[in-house]
């Protein structure tokens, strides 16, 4: 079994274009900022793919759509099984590394798909979710988005139930996209490490989505990780100048606020709506090129071996289940 730790990235939206018929992740999707091919060739072991609900499921057949979306994640693995293999337990990261096959950790980002019903995180359970983003950036069943944070709500009573079942059950609990009031009550109600999984520091752009420096103490208090991700809008108050540049900043103000066990990457590839990737990170090929970015920024191997996968690997050793409990 390989020791290697794995690079790992913690949030995309490529499941869209998956089903959109795009493309495919085994063999390519050219619309995209992921696929198998290209993953491999920016050395990334472990995939994060979200299921978003976009915006006119909000209310309505959010679980409907979420279901196709996973339909169309499994469409693929059977396809291209050799290449992609669904990470359920822990052990399934090893596996994959001394495979030489790339990790797909299934995420649901928003609870709308529960639907409130407590029975449906089960069942989302048993198709491969292990990781939940509590919100996108409206009220739901769980909590207020960002958004919707006028309210001041946080977790719902059924929200707290939520996230007391995530643990129970082996379920990353991610508070990106989160009113801040929603935040601090998921942190109360945290049995384990809580994370934002595409989220940056506001103290270099103040915007609602990126978080204070003492959210992120807070995260960290956890034990848990914030992914710094590659949205220009969240990466400085000039989007269309954003580069790699930016996202070494946020990277290095978190080492030196929270210390370099609580960083790592969380891209948002295929999530940016309609703004370009930052330059220098225009795809997950480009990942190489954060390594030595940090490199050239005084971080030891072993500092970066932690920020680009170590830490969630960590986390995920922590939450995910074992195998034969599943
Ligand atoms: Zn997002």
């Amino acid at each position: 079994m390989s020791q290697r730790v794995p690079v790992i990235d913690a949030h995309c939206d490529t499941l869209q274009k998956v089903l959109a018929g795009e493309g495919t992740l085994g063999e390519g999707i050219p619309t995209a900022h992921v696929d198998v091919p290209r993953l491999r060739q920016g050395g990334v072991d472990v995939q994060v793919f979200a299921c978003w609900v976009p915006t006119p499921y909000r209310y309505h057949n959010a679980t409907v759509y979420t279901l196709r979306l996973i339909e169309a994640f499994y469409r693929e693995l059977n396809a291209y099984g050799d290449a992609l293999h669904l990470v359920r337990t822990a052990e399934d990261i090893p596996h994959v590394l001394s495979t030489g096959k790339i990790g797909a950790i299934l995420s649901l980002e928003g609870a709308e798909p529960l639907d409130g019903y407590l029975e449906l995180l089960n069942v989302f359970y048993r198709l491969g979710v292990r990781w939940l983003g509590l919100t996108w950036n409206f009220r739901n069943q769980v909590a207020d988005g960002v958004a919707d944070a006028d309210t001041g709500g946080g977790l719902t009573p059924f929200g707290v139930e939520v996230v007391h079942t995530c643990y129970h059950l082996g379920i990353v609990v991610d508070v990106s996209h989160l009113s801040p009031a929603g935040v601090e009550s998921v942190l109360k109600e945290a049995k384990g490490p809580v994370v934002a999984s595409h989220s940056n520091a506001r103290a270099l752009c103040d915007h609602r989505r990126n978080l204070t420096d003492d959210q992120a103490r807070a995260i960290a208090a956890t034990g848990g990780v914030i992914g710094v991700t590659f949205v220009p809008a969240f990466l400085t108050p000039e989007p269309e100048k954003a580069s790699l540049d930016h996202v070494l900043d946020h990277i290095e103000h978190f080492v030196q606020v929270v210390g370099v066990d609580h960083v790592g990457i969380g891209s948002d590839f295929d999530g940016l709506g309609d703004s370009r990737p930052p330059r220098g990170l225009e795809d997950v090929r480009h990942y190489t090129a954060l390594h030595q970015g940090l490199r050239a920024r005084g971080f030891t191997e072993e500092e970066i071996t932690a920020i680009l996968g170590g830490n969630w690997y960590r986390v995920l050793t922590q939450v995910l289940p074992t195998a034969g409990t599943v």
